[in-house]
């Protein structure tokens, strides 16, 4: 399987270029030639395995052969292997026709673990084969920090350092990062905020010298591998709900369009997807580009659903590649007009064609609440409020009532249980692997907001000893 840029003018690439290299060359983001094909019998054949086999089969054929079929396997084997939940993504009914798919048994509660467990091990075995190491550094605001120093704690091509802002994060999401015991794993507290952290880290890539001494790289969500392992969850929930048989519908709450978007490459592959509905909250700028086909940039406001506080969602480049016919010079003008005129509008016919399978649904803070009391005050079922805004969008938005709806729970409730504890009255409690996270002992630096003592830091406590 070939790799090619959204703006068509970086060098295309197997599979494990494209994983090292994250961002293409000229500013794109990578997305295969061609959409591997999967026609009904060969979905009918991915009933009745399991989790980490149907992953193998979904995910072979984008790796091609840089990556051998029994390598691959003991990959994906391991990376579901310690989710908290044998069905790895278990479906639970919540109406007749609505289902909940719970994404959050991982090590840190939250769907992004599916793509890290397997972007770690990936890193890892590829590394290794090619005698190299990289040391990755990142910047948090609380999720993603803990998902990818989950994902490569102990591997032993990769040092790991990511920096949030000291105080500013909760305490679980805080202790996730800093009771990791491993020796590849730095969390550091930055004296500043986070984006402090992001401007660090930018100058730390941006250090040419420094990058190429410590082998910088990053875990961030636009890596072609964390999508391509997102799009396994989809074909397993629809299989479960009759397919290829019966269609399918998916309500996803969205932020950088990284979860909805493997959503759509399920689809481009040959599952039956009817709808996608494209929840938020009212940081809307996507559920406004479906009711108007334009996207226009505005501030972001703080909500209960943080991981959804965004405003320019990164993943989107690729979605207007395919609606652009996969023109990579269109595509690179759009993004760059969007960027200088804080607008884009794609226009109506190509609306219309976006129109077909997806529509937003946006919501604020009390409906959000809302939805997280009814729900539990009629099923005893407790959601997290990124999870509520997807069940209220299916509710509201489904176009069809023949066709179940999943409704994709990204975190744990008790990720959020100050917003959960005020929705619904009940304090939820974190999972028995989790359970004793605030009686385990913290490590941490705490750095000011300083480049060349950050970068000292990282120099100090890598493992490559600085050799290049
Ligand atoms: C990251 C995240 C999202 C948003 O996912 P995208 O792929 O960025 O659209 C939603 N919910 C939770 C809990 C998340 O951590």
């Amino acid at each position: 399987m070939r790799y090619i840029s959204t703006r068509g003018q970086a060098p295309v690439l197997e599979f494990d270029e494209v994983l090292l290299a994250g961002l293409a060359r000229d500013g794109g983001l990578y997305l295969p030639e061609t959409w591997p094909q999967f026609d009904a019998a060969e979905i009918r054949a991915l009933r009745g395995l399991s989790y980490a086999e149907l992953a193998t089969r979904i995910i072979a054929p984008f790796v091609g052969d840089r990556i051998d079929e029994a390598a691959l396997a003991a990959i994906v084997a391991e990376s579901y292997r310690d989710f908290g939940h044998d069905a790895v993504a278990p479906l639970q009914q919540l109406d007749a026709n609505l289902w909940v798919m719970e994404l959050f048994h991982g090590p840190t509660l939250a769907f992004k673990d599916f793509a890290m467990q397997f972007l770690g091990r990936a890193f890892d075995h590829v590394l290794g084969r090619r005698g190299e190491r990289v040391t990755i550094v990142g910047a948090t605001s609380g999720d993603t920090g803990p998902a990818a120093i989950e994902a490569c704690r102990d591997r032993e091509a990769i040092d790991i350092f990511f920096l949030y802002p000291h105080g500013r994060v909760s305490e679980v999401q805080r202790r996730q990062m800093t009771t990791v015991e491993s020796a590849n794993v730095h969390a550091i507290a930055v004296e500043g905020t986070f984006d402090d952290c992001q401007d660090l880290v930018k100058a730390m890539f941006n250090d040419t010298p420094f990058r190429d001494e410590l082998r910088l790289s990053a875990a961030n969500s636009i890596n072609w591998a964390r999508v391509m392992a997102q799009i396994v969850y989809y074909f397993h929930a629809a299989v479960s709900l009759g397919a290829p048989d019966r269609p399918v519908s998916f309500a996803v709450p969205t932020g950088n369009f990284g979860n909805v978007y493997a959503g759509y490459a399920a689809r481009a592959m040959g599952l039956p997807i009817d709808q996608f509905i494209v929840g938020s909250n009212v940081n809307d700028i996507l559920p406004r580009f479906f009711d108007s086909g334009s996207l226009t940039m505005a501030g972001v406001t703080p909500t209960i659903s943080p991981s959804m506080d965004i405003q320019v969602s990164s993943n989107f480049e690729r979605f207007l590649f395919e609606l652009y016919g996969r023109d990579g010079a269109i595509t690179a003008q759009a993004v760059t007009e969007f960027r200088d005129a804080g607008a884009l509008s794609v226009g109506d016919n190509l609306w219309q064609k976006a129109r077909e399978t997806f529509v937003g649904h946006r919501m604020d803070d009390t409906k959000t609440k809302a939805v997280i009391g009814e729900v539990h005050a009629s099923s005893g079922y407790l959601l997290d409020p990124h999870s509520a805004i997807a069940v209220a969008a299916a509710r509201a938005k489904a176009n069809d009532a023949s066709v179940p709806v999943v409704a994709l729970a990204t975190a744990h409730p008790a990720k959020f249980p100050d917003a959960v504890h005020d929705a619904s009255g009940v304090t939820p409690s974190l999972p028995p692997a989790l359970a004793d996270l605030c009686e385990r002992p913290e490590r941490m630096a705490v750095l000011p907001n300083d480049l060349a003592r950050m970068e000292a830091y990282v120099r100090d406590h890598v493992s490559l000893s600085g050799a290049a």
